[in-house]
């Protein structure tokens, strides 16, 4: 079974949606007229109930089946842009500076909306279909505050399913993994707390340049001689501030950066070494060192069942030679995670092709993915509720 013909018919309206939000990137929660333009959409599709501010600006569209009661799926996009200025020279661009759509969010709310015209227009399954469109993955945790507003038991939704692009990744292939599929994510800072004073007369100071230096070397055997080799663990130190001038040995040092893991206890104990190493260091330099430490995203997991699934209806749409069923975990964060926790399901990446990688100011979605997107969403609803 391939792409549907009436989701082949619809590219060019979906496309058409796809470029009007591209050239207005909402940032984080800020997402109120994209919010508005989706809303506007469900509703003229029909769709039974439209709920929005769920999450600050999270929307909601419940489609009832025409086949009787059943369960609910959720289905997920995301909404929000990127702070990057966009360099693609698309006719149409993003209309702000600073602004852009460079992770294809505008993409996959453009193929959920094309899959709730389609699913309101034929209805042929038991049960509901709740497309969940949120705010805020990129850094906020829109999907957090979805979940922590009660979505899941307001609307009944029994099992999840999102979708993201993937860059190099041919149109019209979809790859997935069981279990860990993106990374969990956290973010720390170190003050290095030093005495300052002249550089030629160095044995008067407590110079944090040199402590924070071994710091940074110090943090590189936590994935190295700390976690187990086959399991996955990144530290990266990405700021290093200290110092004003030529002569002068300062009072502190700043450094922070970013831990990404998949599994549980891995996080727990890169957290625990850095900490350890942290308050060593301070000991060998008789000073002190702040850490300010925050877990973000959890890791997103895939659910078995759930993931197999998944992979049988892209391979309905795609052919099963266009299914990758057991790819690497990609070390980003997602916050897809926080819907996975609270429900079974599944997350899957569908080609984007050639394209710049994503988070770039020349990333642009890829219109032809459109068709195998909305195909993916229809078949989903329809046979998870099949009557
Ligand atoms: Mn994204």
């Amino acid at each position: 079974m391939p792409i549907l013909n009436r989701a082949a018919e619809l590219q060019e309206e979906v496309a058409g949606w796809r470029r009007h939000i591209h050239q207005k990137p909402e940032l984080n929660f800020d997402v109120f007229e994209t919010a508005a333009f989706v809303t506007e959409k469900l509703k003229e599709f029909g769709c039974d109930e439209v709920v929005t501010g769920i999450g600050k600006t999270g929307v909601v569209g419940i489609i009832r089946g025409g086949k009787g009661n059943g369960s609910t799926v959720g289905l997920r996009a995301d909404m929000d842009a990127l702070p990057i200025t966009e360099i693609t020279g698309k006719p149409y661009a993003s209309q702000t500076p600073g602004k852009m759509h460079a992770c294809g969010h505008d993409g996959h709310t453009a193929m959920l909306l094309g899959a709730a015209k389609y699913l309101a227009e034929t209805r042929n399954f038991a049960g509901s279909v709740a497309v969940i469109f949120q705010p805020a993955e990129e850094g906020g945790g829109g999907g957090n505050e979805m979940v922590k507003d009660g979505m899941m038991d307001r609307f009944g939704i029994a099992k999840v399913f999102g979708m993201h692009n993937m860059p190099g990744l041919p149109v019209g292939q979809f790859a997935i993994r069981p279990g860990p599929i993106m990374a969990a994510t956290a973010e720390f800072t170190i003050t290095i707390k030093g005495r300052g004073g002249h550089a030629a007369m160095p044995h008067g100071t407590i110079d944090p340049i040199v402590i924070a230096s071994q710091l940074v070397g110090a943090l590189q055997t936590i994935a190295s001689r700390n976690t187990d080799p086959v399991e996955s663990v990144v530290v990266s130190v990405t700021k290093f501030h200290a110092g004003d001038a030529y002569n002068v040995i300062p009072e502190t040092a700043e450094i922070a950066g970013t831990v990404r893991s998949l599994k549980k206890d891995v996080a727990r104990k890169a957290e625990e070494r850095l900490r350890q190493l942290c308050a060593g260091i301070a000991a060998a330099h008789g000073t002190t060192i702040e850490v300010d430490y925050d877990a973000n995203y959890p890791v997103t997991f895939n659910h078995p069942e759930e993931t197999v699934f998944s992979g049988d209806i892209a391979a309905e749409v795609a052919g099963d030679a266009q299914v990758q069923r057991t790819i690497q975990p990609v070390m980003g964060g997602e916050d897809f995670s926080y819907m996975l926790e609270a429900r079974p399901g599944a997350f899957i990446f569908i080609g984007n092709g050639d394209s710049a990688g994503l988070h770039h100011p020349a990333y642009d979605f890829n219109d032809e993915v459109i068709p195998h997107g909305v195909s993916y969403w229809v078949k989903l609803a329809e046979k998870a509720l099949a009557a």
